[in-house]
């Protein structure tokens, strides 16, 4: 009798661990020592995540363009990133990527890259490279993307991973994102990810006519997104919407 109720009790123990995983509620994270055989493997779930990513993200917060889109849906964000972070790589949040510096929240890499209405044909410029993520959205939906990162090891780190991924049209500097990259100008549209305090002139004098620069710009942590336009005769700046990203840095660190 002892014997039943034992085997009967060990029974729903493993009945209870099996149901476990399907009622984990949200797959926010990626948790591979819960998945069962039949579920997805690691690389599957990233996939699963991107997605959700961007539905709930990006779309669901007003981004249309399909080429963005599309982007976001391929670029595989976890490779961006070291590991202690890949199971946060697709969470609604900016991520650290060394150096006290960080990967900006997806929707923000979207709507820069939204914003700044890049066409197949274009050549654009980015500030900024980080860990190359925003870098190869724009190797997705432009032309050619030429970057420029101050700390040379973030930009080794990108030009590897960009490689590894096989971007070929995504070219990383280390250098000084004040002056621009003049050998590559004009550019149909610059993206900048560090935020200045006002607008450097050198960019401006590097965006093509009917080209648009879309940058944070504001002293401290506070900073709202500027969309400057460039026509043949003027200069247009639309402040859209409040933003933190790390500052723009003056100098070359050694
Ligand atoms: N676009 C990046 C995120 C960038 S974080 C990504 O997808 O990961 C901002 C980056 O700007 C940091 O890596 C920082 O080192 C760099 N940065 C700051 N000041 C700079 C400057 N003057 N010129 C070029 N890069 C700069």
């Amino acid at each position: 009798m002892n014997f039943s109720w034992a085997l009967i009790a060990l029974l729903s123990c493993c009945l209870l661990l099996i149901a476990l995983p399907s009622c984990a509620g949200e797959r926010s994270l990626h948790t591979p020592e819960i998945l069962g055989e039949n579920s997805h493997s690691g690389r599957d779930q990233f996939e699963i995540e991107r997605q959700e990513m961007v539905e709930y993200q990006i779309r669901d917060r007003g981004i249309q363009d399909q080429r963005v889109l599309a982007a976001m849906s391929k670029v595989p964000r976890h490779e961006f990133v070291e590991s202690p972070w890949k199971d946060f790589a697709y969470s609604d949040r900016p991520l650290p990527i060394g150096h006290q510096q960080t990967i900006s929240q997806p929707y923000i890499v979207a709507y820069m890259s939204e914003t700044a209405e890049i066409s197949p044909d274009d050549k654009v410029l980015e500030i900024g490279t980080g860990c190359g993520y925003q870098a190869a959205i724009l190797g997705e939906i432009a032309k050619e993307v030429y970057s420029i990162e101050i700390i040379p090891e973030l930009a080794a780190r990108a030009r590897q991973t960009l490689s590894q991924l096989g971007y070929e049209n995504i070219e990383v500097k280390t250098g000084d994102g004040y002056q621009g990259w003049v050998e590559h100008a004009p550019y149909d549209a610059i993206i900048v990810t560090a935020a200045p305090e006002k607008i450097p002139q050198a960019l401006i004098e590097q965006l093509a006519t009917n080209g648009k620069m879309v940058i944070p710009v504001g002293g401290g942590w506070h900073q709202d997104i500027i969309v400057l336009t460039k026509t043949e005769d003027r200069i247009i700046k639309e402040k859209t919407i409040p933003v933190r990203f790390v500052p723009m840095r003056r100098k070359l660190l050694k």
